[in-house]
């Protein structure tokens, strides 16, 4: 949905809050304390009087929008924002778009990429393995770690990124330490069933794959990108949109946070044929 479907579907706080409360109990209030369904409305609170704790509450205890003095449909235009952002919102972007202060919508954006995180099945079939570099200087960023050769990989300044993605499925990806072997078997191991093929490129860290996997790799350093149905470009062109987004949105994502704006950018695009994605992302929002 755009920002002009939520203001005419969501036009007031409270019809928000109606939505919320279908997503999250089906309509019937469920007490985020005792789970007890037994409660009484208050309506004009928009809340509920639980009759067997005797607490009070309302459908945002436990998401992210909970104990936020910003009108839930700000909320729900920042998270159409967010979804529709194919390489992401700056907060300060987001700031001029739903009226709200540069570190209040920072604060938006770090409390959705939280709600935006995924976890699922494990990947299977053929699934590419690569890993990339964000952030750093300036002068060191056309680097291609292509052409350094045996020099190892990404500069000192750079943070190292390791993806999977299974054709015809999702990626996933998440900030490392280093791109050493330990490191991406471990991570493959833990993300790819047994038994898939993995394709990746030449670098000497995926050697050993065959125990466990199919293991079929391109050899970038001689100019090879792709043989037959052997290659890393789908992963590729995903790195692509990450680091448009952290470099030319963001122009400068921490390590600390490095794997929220990452979850950000998978969940996007694992969704992005999803047409009740932003009810996902409602349902998603519950993290507490
Ligand atoms: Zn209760």
């Amino acid at each position: 949905m755009n920002i002009v479907q939520i203001y005419k579907q969501f036009p007031s706080h409270k019809s928000c809050i109606k939505h919320l409360e279908k997503i999250r109990w089906n309509n019937i209030a469920k007490c985020p304390y005792c789970n007890s369904t037994n409660s009484t409305p208050v309506p004009q609170e928009l809340r509920y009087h639980c009759n067997t704790c005797n607490t009070s509450f309302s459908v945002t205890v436990g998401t992210v929008f909970h104990k936020t003095k910003l009108d839930l449909q700000q909320w729900f235009l920042a998270i159409s924002l967010v979804l529709n952002a194919k390489k992401g919102i700056s907060a300060r972007q987001l700031a001029r778009d739903i009226d709200v202060t540069k570190d209040t919508a920072w604060y938006m954006l770090m409390r959705l990429r939280k709600a935006l995180t995924e976890y699922g099945d494990l990947l299977e079939g053929i699934v590419e393995a690569d890993e990339t570099y964000v952030g750093g200087k300036n002068k060191n960023r056309h680097t291609d770690k292509k052409t350094e050769g045996g020099q190892g990989r990404g500069g000192d300044d750079k943070t190292a990124v390791i993806g999977l993605l299974e054709r015809g499925g999702v990626v996933r990806a998440k900030k490392a330490n280093d791109v050493s072997s330990k490191t991406l078997k471990s991570f493959i191991k833990q993300n790819v069933k047994e038994g898939s093929q993995v394709m990746t490129d030449e670098w000497k860290s995926y050697n050993g794959l065959t125990l466990l996997y199919g293991h079929s790799f391109v050899k970038h350093a001689m100019g090879e990108y792709v043989n037959g149905c052997v290659h890393t470009n789908t992963l590729e062109g995903f790195w692509s949109l990450l680091k448009r987004g952290v470099i030319g949105q963001y122009h400068y994502v921490t390590p600390k946070y490095l794997n929220n704006y990452i979850d950000e950018f998978c969940f996007r695009y694992n969704n992005r044929e999803n047409p009740n994605i932003f009810d996902l992302t409602m349902l998603k929002s519950v993290t507490l």
